[in-house]
This record gives C-alpha cells, structure tokens and sequence, in this order.
C-alpha cells in the first residue's frame, strides 16, 4: 500500500508527495496504523536511523493534532541538536499544508528567541531534555494538552544520562492529562523497556522491531563495560551478572591460571546464583566432555573458558557471552569467540569487561567487525560524566557564515550544526 491509499489528510499526501515518498517504509507500515488503530496506544519501536521512523512518528502527530488550538500538543525528545533539527525539517515538511506550527528547542544557545518562538503559537516541539524543563519551569511550555510525547532515540538518550531528566518530563506530562508514548529506540535494553512499561499500561503498549543487524555479530549483540581500576574488575563483574542475570553463559579468560581463579571465587561467592564449571587446556578429552555434558544439560550455567580451550568445542545454545578479559593482541580471536557461536540465541548478547588502557582494542575490534559496540555503565554518575564529555566537546567545530559557500544553505545546512554526541 501507497501512502495515497492511507487514511489520512490530503493536505499531509501532498506534502509527502512533495518530499518525494510515496511508499511506506517497514517501520511505517508497522507503527502507523498501530497509532491510528486506538488512542490509548503506546508504542515501543526498535528501530535506527535510516529506517524512516521520524515519519512513523510525525505523520500519525500531524493527522491527529488540531490547528485550530495554539497550544502544545506533541512533544518531541531527542538526544542531541543535531537530531532536533532534523527531525524539525521533517515536520515542518510535513505541515506545511496544514497550518501546524512546530519549534526545535536546545541547550547551548540563547533561550529568548526560543521563548518567543513558542509564544506566538506552537502546537509542536522538538526538544532535547535539558532545554524543556528549562522552558517548563519558567511556564513556557505547558504539558496541559499534550496528546503524544515521543522519546526519539531512547538508548542514546539514557546512553548520554538523560534518564531523570526525561522520567521528570514523562512524569510531569502524565501526570495530569494522559498523552501517548511512542518511544524508537535503536537497542531495547532493559533500562528503554523499563521507561516504556513505567509510563503506559503494559496492556496498550505495542512492541515493533524493525531493527536492523546492526549491533550484532551473527545473532548476538555486543556491549561493554569500561573498568577504570583492575582491582574492581571481578566485583564489578559479579554486578554485572547479577544485572544480567544470564541463563548459561561462557566466560572467556586469558590464561588458564586466572580462569581457576576466577573459577573459586564465583562458586565461593554467595551473590553469584550460577552453577559454575571451567573448560580448560590441560584437561583429557573425557573431561572436557563430561563438562561440555553438564553445560548443555544446565548442571553447569557459566562455563569459564579461554580461547585455546573452547577451540573447535560445539557450542550449545548461550543467552551470553562474558568476555572478562578482551582476548590479547589479536582482534580475530575476538571475533571466533562471538562470531563462531553462531547458534546463539536471538537475544543473544556479549559483553566485554574493558580496561581503560584496552579502550583503542575495543575500537580496533568495532573497526574489525565494522559494527559498534555499544558502551554500558554500573553507575549513574559514569554515565553523567560521559555525557558532559558528550555535550560539551562538538565533534565538529561550527563554521562561521562567512566560511559557509555561496551555494550552502545557510543556516539550514548540517555544517552549522555542532554535534553534541
Ligand atoms: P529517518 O530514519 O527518519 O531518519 O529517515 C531516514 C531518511 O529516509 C530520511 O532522509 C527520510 O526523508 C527518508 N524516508 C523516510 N521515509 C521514507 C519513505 N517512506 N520513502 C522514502 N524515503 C523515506
């Protein structure tokens, strides 16, 4: 189906038409008709820029708001500047036969104009985190008629320690009135899910995945955790197990030695549930099998392993796989300890304990595998820090107008956009 054949305002398919698209894409087709079907609907969409999920969101927004009303009936979350202004392009293309007025509002530069921009009548905003609240606070903006609020890249949000300011947001705008949530998400980690349940009745919350391989290596998605002091690294991975709480799991290590360390400590270790066993060289072939017997019967539910161990061994089904220490020197045997496991399941996931001077290992293996690896923190405050890094340090240094082409917009074009993230 074409999006002429849709149910929805001509004065929106002529603009589409405008913009060039006429046919929906999978994360279109999937959450829009999903959105029209019942305003009680929330939706819960994996899916990552470049699959058109700006338009599953605004097209469903600008159908349903009313232009006749001057006050703010969508808002729109994003992580970054960057973000903002493009997802403002799609909806001012998008209403531009519709009389819906939408405004972009983020930090870093002059909050007056913004103000004004919102006094002379908005029904739409686009906002990151910081700036709202900013503008609630001094009742600029009001949550009063506020249909749909839409947490837009969810992940990188929490990635970049949005969290309280976003819960603060959901919570003042549902609080009194009962807008919908329609949250995208790249990833849908515990932590996303957790905001989507939080803030609709699990009953009308729709979950759509279009998502793409992105995070992945054969099935199984990648993470990692930095470890600033090594002297933490065992406790901070006993907390990582009990965050993740893994059905049967396989923990490489380095060296044999430290794999029967390891190996005591976590059946010594009255927090860890698991039932543990180790896989390692020295053993005869009878060994080794009992073991891998006991792995895939479940006696055993953490299997310790290094590389020289696990080698040509089949693998059974795994929810994760540990990487305690990063494999040494060579990227490949990253790639044979994640990659061969082909069998793993969907929700598969690999989680790499990171030392601070490892972290260009970590980025030589994300070039290696060409697919990101996704950073995970324990502590609030790490994600804080992080994310002042973030917001503080533009990738990209703005141009001045003079250093812009003729033939560039101005100041339209993304070079004027400095990057926070
Ligand atoms: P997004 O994932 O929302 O950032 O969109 C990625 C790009 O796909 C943008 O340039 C959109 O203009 C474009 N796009 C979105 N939906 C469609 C569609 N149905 N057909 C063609 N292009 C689209």
């Amino acid at each position: 189906m074409k999006f002429k054949d849709y149910n929805i305002k001509n004065e929106i398919k002529r603009a589409l038409d405008e913009m060039g698209i006429q046919t929906p894409t999978d994360v279109q087709e999937k959450a829009i008709p999903k959105i029209f079907e019942s305003d009680k609907t929330h939706i819960m969409a994996q899916a990552q820029t470049g699959t058109g999920k700006t338009l599953a969101f605004a097209i469903p927004i600008v159908e349903q708001l009313d232009p006749t009303l001057r006050n703010i009936q969508a808002v729109v979350l994003v992580p970054t500047r960057e973000l903002c202004k493009q997802v403002y392009y799609v909806f001012r293309d998008l209403t531009k036969y519709r009389h819906l007025r939408s405004v972009e509002v983020y930090g870093g530069v002059s909050i007056n104009r913004q103000i004004e921009n919102i006094r002379a009548g908005a029904q739409i905003v686009i906002a990151t985190p910081g700036r709202l609240i900013d503008l609630y606070k001094r009742k600029t903006v009001s949550f009063k008629n506020v249909r749909f609020v839409v947490l837009d890249e969810a992940d990188r949000m929490l990635d970049m320690g949005f969290l309280p300011d976003v819960d603060y947001i959901l919570f003042e705008a549902m609080k009194n009135v009962y807008p919908r949530l329609l949250l995208f998400s790249a990833t849908m980690l515990k932590e996303v899910k957790d905001i989507a349940h939080d803030y609709s009745w699990d009953e009308d919350l729709v979950e759509i995945d279009v998502s793409h391989d992105d995070l992945t290596v054969g099935a199984c998605k990648q993470f990692y955790y930095e470890i600033d002091n090594p002297r933490h690294k065992y406790n901070n991975f006993v907390s990582i197990l009990q965050r993740e709480n893994p059905q049967s799991c396989i923990v490489f290590v380095n060296t044999k030695r430290w794999g029967a360390n390891l190996e005591r400590r976590l059946k010594d270790d009255k927090r860890v549930q698991l039932r543990i066993g180790m896989l390692q060289g020295d053993m005869s072939q009878k060994q080794r099998e009992i073991t891998m017997k006991n792995f895939r019967k479940k006696k055993i539910t953490c299997l310790i392993a290094t590389d020289v161990a696990a080698r040509g061994l089949d693998i059974p089904h795994v929810s994760h796989i540990f990487n305690y220490d990063l494999p040494v020197g060579n990227v490949e045997n990253y790639v044979h300890r994640i990659g061969r496991t082909s069998r793993m399941e969907r929700a598969g996931k690999a989680i790499s304990l990171v030392e601070s001077e490892e972290m260009n290992m970590i980025r030589r293996i994300e070039l290696f595998v060409n697919k990101e690896i996704r950073k995970l923190y324990l502590r609030k405050e790490d994600r804080e820090k992080d994310r002042s890094v973030h917001r503080y340090q533009p990738k990209f240094k703005p141009r001045a107008k003079s250093e812009i082409p003729e033939d560039e917009e101005y100041p339209e074009s993304i070079a004027d956009t400095s990057m926070y993230g």
